[in-house]
């Protein structure tokens, strides 16, 4: 009852909406495909979606290139302005927002907030930038003659979204682009099609009141195929795809095969090391967190831990202390710290792995059963895992989506650490706990993290909107959100401008006609 209240609230019409490009509503039209919606909660029924078909895509791509004509006319302090009054909506619909996250993704009520008030926070931050697209100018070799770079709107921008932030990825994405004066196109994860289309109704009641076109936020609905259908159309200058290592090189080749560019944000394999000279209860609190927030299914989730011998045994029983106590559960309850995996899938790789660690060698020291009985529904719970294991493991070297801690032992100084931490082929996020400033700072340099996020006495995950995020090797490179991310949803252009009376060429060329 809550949930329907919750849709209804949302603009979400229960039971059965059929949804594709935005407007259309009704019943499933037939040979249209459908999403069935479960919560992972319990795993009851909320709701069916249609997908959107090829002549649904076209449509949306016609509509999308229209608003862009409109769109890229606005003057940037303007397209701010209406990012500013999507912030405002997203205030308003925080709760509701927040919950229907919950429901559909499984993550707990403060984790859909906190994805929400990221939203809210890229709008600021979006809003500010608008008046801040900034190139440079130079000065000329040439008399007369007046240099300087300007940046342009790219056009269309599709986002492909990964189910584990359902809205917030979009928001970085979108509002960035929006501002720059890109309209975008977004195909959601197929697993949170509802948070996508509650996102939509609250941009489209902001365009509605500007009497601006609708096209300039759109959504498409659908799995791979239509992500497909995005990567391979020469009409999206850009697509900024976030999901699976797989998933990326998949698309990194079909858009570098039409010269298009793309923005990848994929998997992470993410690393704390906790050195002799860490202050252990707060690295401790930092990597169960990091662990088991959002049950293990965040990018910059915690998966190995690199623990110097001398502190290996504390910090491990640490660690078992806290995870005994670890509230797992429903996660609208408040008092809950871990909710469920996102489907029985995920459950399944999950014992996997653990299987296969263990076949390698590696020591369940906790955790790992599938949980049952009344309290879990038929939802997707697990009781976190931690594993001794050793980094070399192809186990170790993988991203499983599931909460799995890896703790690795670590003798020597902390070069060796450092090494550890960067033999993976991923490099998203990466953390050291240490109170040494050599320590610190050798982490820090170039012979340090080779990850596009490296923390000192902070955990893996939670980062803020306002730095670049992304990271390197199979994470894929790409950088969104903060700082000058915005430079890749625009087209740089350099400008020469002659207000003399000759044409002098450039190196001092002579080429007298
Ligand atoms: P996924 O790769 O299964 O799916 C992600 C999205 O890609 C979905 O919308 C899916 O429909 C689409 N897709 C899949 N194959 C495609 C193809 N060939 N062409 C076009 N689109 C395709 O990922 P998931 O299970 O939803 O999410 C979990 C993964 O996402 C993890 O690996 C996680 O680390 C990663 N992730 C990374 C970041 C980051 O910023 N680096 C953030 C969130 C999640």
């Amino acid at each position: 009852q809550e949930m329907e209240s919750i849709l209804k609230q949302l603009g979400i019409r229960p039971l059965n909406p059929a949804y594709s490009t935005g407007q259309q509503w009704g019943k499933i039209q037939e040979g249209k495909k459908e999403i069935k919606v479960y919560t992972p909660i319990n795993g009851e029924y909320i709701a069916t979606v249609q997908t959107a078909t090829r002549e649904d895509y076209e449509e949306v791509i016609r509509k999308a290139q229209e608003a862009f004509k409109v769109w890229r006319k606005v003057p940037a302090p303007k397209r701010g302005e209406i990012v500013r009054q999507i912030g405002e909506r997203l205030r308003f619909y925080k709760d509701a927002l927040g919950k229907l996250v919950t429901f559909e993704m499984g993550k707990i009520y403060q984790e859909g907030l906190g994805e929400v008030q990221e939203m809210i926070d890229i709008c600021d931050f979006a809003t500010g930038l608008s008046r801040q697209l900034y190139g440079f100018t130079m000065h000329s070799e040439r008399p007369d003659h007046r240099m300087y770079e300007q940046y342009h709107p790219l056009g269309l921008v599709g986002i492909i979204s990964a189910f584990n932030f359902p809205v917030a990825v979009w928001s970085w994405n979108a509002m960035i682009a929006a501002v720059c004066g890109d309209v975008c196109i977004w195909k959601p994860s197929e697993k949170t099609p509802l948070t996508a289309i509650a996102c939509q109704h609250i941009v489209s009641e902001v365009l509605k009141e500007n009497n601006l076109p609708e096209g300039i936020f759109n959504l498409v609905i659908g799995d791979a195929e239509v992500g497909k259908w995005m990567a391979e159309d020469p009409r999206i200058p850009l697509i900024s795809a976030t999901g699976s290592t797989r998933m990326g090189k998949q698309v990194a080749q079909v858009v570098a095969a039409r010269l298009g560019k793309s923005l990848l944000e994929l998997g992470g394999n993410n690393a704390i090391i906790i050195t002799p000279n860490a202050n252990i209860e707060m690295a401790v609190r930092a990597t169960v967190f990091g662990a088991v927030g959002t049950c293990g299914q965040r990018c910059t989730t915690t998966r190995r831990l690199i623990v110097h011998d001398s502190v290996y045994e504390e910090v491990k029983e640490r660690l078992i202390e806290i995870y005994e106590r670890l509230p797992i559960g429903n996660p609208l309850d408040p008092s809950v710290l871990v909710g469920p995996l996102i489907d029985k899938q995920a459950v399944d790789t999950f014992v996997k792995a653990l299987e296969s660690v263990q076949k390698e060698g590696g020591k369940l020291i906790y955790g790992g059963e599938v949980l049952k009985g009344e309290a879990y529904g038929n939802g997707h719970y697990v009781k976190p895992a931690i594993v001794e294991a050793e980094n070399h493991f192809a186990t170790v070297q993988e991203e499983t989506f599931a909460p799995i801690l890896y703790l690795i032992r670590y003798k020597g100084e902390v070069e060796e650490a450092i090494e550890i931490q960067n033999s993976v082929k991923q490099g998203l996020s990466s953390a050291i706990f240490t109170q040494n400033l050599r320590e610190a700072e050798l982490f820090l340099s170039a012979a340090g993290s080779d990850c596009g996020i490296a923390n000192v006495n902070i955990g893996t995950s939670g980062a803020e909107i306002g730095g670049a995020f992304g990271g390197e090797k199979e994470t894929g490179g790409g950088r969104e959100s903060g700082s000058d991310a915005w430079k890749f949803y625009m087209r740089r252009q350099t400008n020469t401008i002659n207000y003399g009376t000759a044409l002098p060429l450039a190196q001092g060329i002579k080429f007298d006609v």
